[in-house]
């Protein structure tokens, strides 16, 4: 064959410079494209070989793609010992094919350049892509087909190629790019280490890194000074043995593991194995809570592994990772089109065959096998965690502090999710309990009927907790910045729920029967206005069991909950501080002792300034348990505390 010249046909001069600015963000894809094209060569060869259609192929093969890096000649070659091209093929699927996707995805550029950042195109540009990161690219080949001759071609990323015979001799392709100015750092090792695995860590074919080393470094050089780069090139995350092969030997071991877990039947895999797998996938040392092995076939292909993480600490918001492949090769993290929203917290691989490659979010959102997926992986996740709470309570339990925020969050943002897990939704009590709705109000209904009273911090709310406790009732523990929407969502399907903060009102349970408290709440109120200088002040008298409790701060719960939605939107700053502030009353208790010489000595002219000392302490202490007191609440409680503390020794 003597030299062949050629143009591509295409309406453009020279369409890399477009291509390489709609896909620039994703630059290193090429790795991926090229990779796939190599391992498919291998699979389709293989499939040959089986079916006896490959002359020379032994079943005993070897296949296998080898990535070689030359720092210092500036190509990567991609060489795999699959299927080959002859001439012919070549011209039909590298210049007419893979160019004809090229000038489709130019023409879609021109018609929709105001929406093209969504291109990503599933315009089969795969090879082309390679011309994002080189000035030229060469491909030598020989096909398995007996008697053909191999065949070079070359182009320089413009409207010409060249061809001509090649001298590969063995079986199987090359693509050799030579690596342009502004794309030098994919011929760092480690650059392309970490690509590789990320877009090629479960393709089917071993894939080998190599890295040529600079002249100066062979054996029979002169020059022996030990070679820092080989240090600083290795990827710190893992440990190799014999990761630095002598030029021309071949890397011992795969950067791929090439028959990844979620392929395995289930019923096959052992927990160590779900372990190890998940190690070494996200990197997280500890092990996983469970997992979900998902497996399906109709009316899609999906596979995959959805592992629930444990939290390293408890109000912390779980950052999760769901990787999507596609026949095991990766296409991205966290795509929201395919998996819902709140599953995104959860770590996971998912391979989804049925699901192209390189397709746009926008394509993604209008396909309905999209959402069946979407649909079918929260049920399955809802299943897993319904069978955990009706087998194993126990474990469910357990579980119950790490998988809760997963949880809440998942019934927020799906209706269909909340109506499944309903039943199993727990509240973990102050008694150390871990109560569904339904056995909370069952187990406290003689005190609080459909209330389902809670705490929202420990500390602060000791006072109440600590009535709570005297009467022998129970309260859950609902403090994370998600249970605020979380309860409101719950009370807006379940009508027969009320959530209250422990300190939004009195329970009847916690109050004796006595005299009618009307009087006295007036004659207390006039007096705490007085001492305290504010006539808005709202205070009521009770007679409160626990007589060691003086007074406390009541706040409706609706009108706590307003309360933190304006300061949730409401612009900081921008209003006047209080501006949304609901009323809250100050309960004072009839039964305590402290109240009674109170009140004894109210009429009393020359008391008056102890009167207002205890009446400031109580109100501060009541407030205190209520919410934190302000900077100057605080400074003038410290300096009346230590005045009381010497009243005493007088
Ligand atoms: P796609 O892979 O989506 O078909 P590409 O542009 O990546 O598009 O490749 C075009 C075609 O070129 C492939 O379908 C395949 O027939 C051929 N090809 C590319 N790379 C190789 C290779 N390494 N070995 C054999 N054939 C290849």
């Amino acid at each position: 064959m003597s030299l062949e010249k050629g143009n591509l046909s295409i309406n453009s001069e020279n369409i890399m410079p477009i291509i390489k600015k709609w896909l620039y963000s994703d630059t290193d894809i090429f790795i991926r494209e090229l990779v796939s094209n190599a391992s498919d060569a291998v699979t389709k060869l293989k499939k040959l070989a089986q079916m006896g259609d490959a002359p020379g192929v032994g079943a005993d093969e070897t296949y296998r793609v080898d990535i070689v890096v030359d720092k210092a000649g500036r190509t990567i070659e991609i060489i795999d010992n699959g299927i080959g091209m002859t001439a012919d093929e070549v011209r039909t699927y590298i210049n007419r094919i893979a160019f004809s996707g090229a000038s489709e995805f130019l023409e879609k550029y021109k018609e929709t350049e105001a929406a093209s950042g969504e291109i990503i195109g599933h315009f089969g540009l795969g090879f082309y892509s390679a011309f994002m990161v080189s000035e030229r690219v060469e491909i030598d080949t020989l096909s398995y087909r007996e008697g053909e001759k191999a065949a070079h071609w070359s182009c320089d990323g413009g409207v010409e190629y060249s061809m001509d015979e090649g001298e590969r001799s063995a079986r199987g392709t090359t693509v050799t790019l030579h690596i342009n100015e502004d794309s030098q750092e994919f011929l760092e090792e480690h650059k392309l280490r970490q690509m590789l695995r990320k877009y090629c860590g479960f393709m089917p074919v071993d894939i080998y890194l190599e890295a040529v080393k600079p002249p100066s470094d062979t054996p029979d050089s002169d020059d022996t000074t030990p070679d820092a780069s080989a240090d600083t090139d290795a990827d710190p995350d893992e440990i190799v043995i014999n990761d630095t092969p002598e030029a021309g030997k071949p890397a011992a071991k795969p950067v791929n593991d090439k028959s990844p877990l979620w392929l395995k039947p289930a019923n096959e895999c052992t927990d160590e194995e779900y372990k190890e797998f998940y190690h070494k996938v996200f990197s997280d040392f500890a092990d996983p809570l469970f997992w979900i092995h998902l497996n399906m076939d109709y009316p899609f292909r999906l596979k995959g592994i959805l592992y629930f993480p444990r939290l390293k600490n408890e109000l912390e918001y779980i950052e999760g990772q769901v990787k999507l492949y596609n026949n095991q090769v990766f296409v991205a993290d966290n795509i929201k089109e395919v998996i819902p929203e709140f599953l995104l917290l959860l770590k996971g691989t998912l391979d989804c065959p049925d699901i192209p490659l390189n397709v746009s979010r926008s394509f993604l959102q209008n396909d309905s096998n999209v959402s069946k997926m979407s649909g079918y992986i929260t049920r399955k996740v809802a299943d897993k965690l319904l069978s955990i709470f009706k087998k194993d309570r126990a474990a469910y339990d357990g579980y119950w502090g790490d998988i809760s925020p997963f949880i809440k969050y998942g019934c927020i943002k799906d209706r269909d999710f909340y109506d499944k897990m309903k039943g199993a939704l727990l509240l973990k009590t102050l008694s150390g309990e871990y109560n569904t709705i339904d056995e909370f109000k069952e187990r406290n209904k003689d005190k609080t009927g459909d209330n389902v009273y809670y705490v929202s911090n420990e500390a602060q709310q000791a006072a109440y907790i600590k009535m709570f406790r005297e009467e022998g009732m129970d309260a859950a523990i609902l403090s994370t910045n998600l249970d605020n929407p979380f309860v409101s969502y719950v009370e807006s399907y379940d009508s027969s729920v009320r959530f209250k903060r422990i300190d939004s009102e009195l329970s009847g349970a916690l109050k004796t029967e006595g005299e009618d408290t009307a009087a006295l709440g007036e004659q207390l109120q006039t007096l705490f206005r007085k001492h305290l200088g504010n006539e808005e002040l709202k205070v009521s008298a009770e007679n409160i069991k626990a007589a060691g409790v003086s007074a406390v701060m009541l706040q409706s719960e609706q009108g706590r909950r307003m309360e933190e939605m304006s300061k949730m939107f409401g612009s900081a700053g921008a209003l006047p501080p209080g501006m949304f502030a609901q009323e809250t009353t100050l309960v004072i208790n009839t039964n305590s002792p402290l109240v009674k010489s109170l009140v004894e000595l109210a009429d009393d002219e020359t008391r008056s300034a102890d009167v207002e000392i205890i009446a400031k302490q109580i109100y501060d202490l009541a407030q205190m348990s209520h919410k934190p007191l302000d900077a100057d609440a605080m400074a003038s409680f410290f300096e009346r505390s230590n005045r009381i503390l010497h009243m005493a020794l007088k």
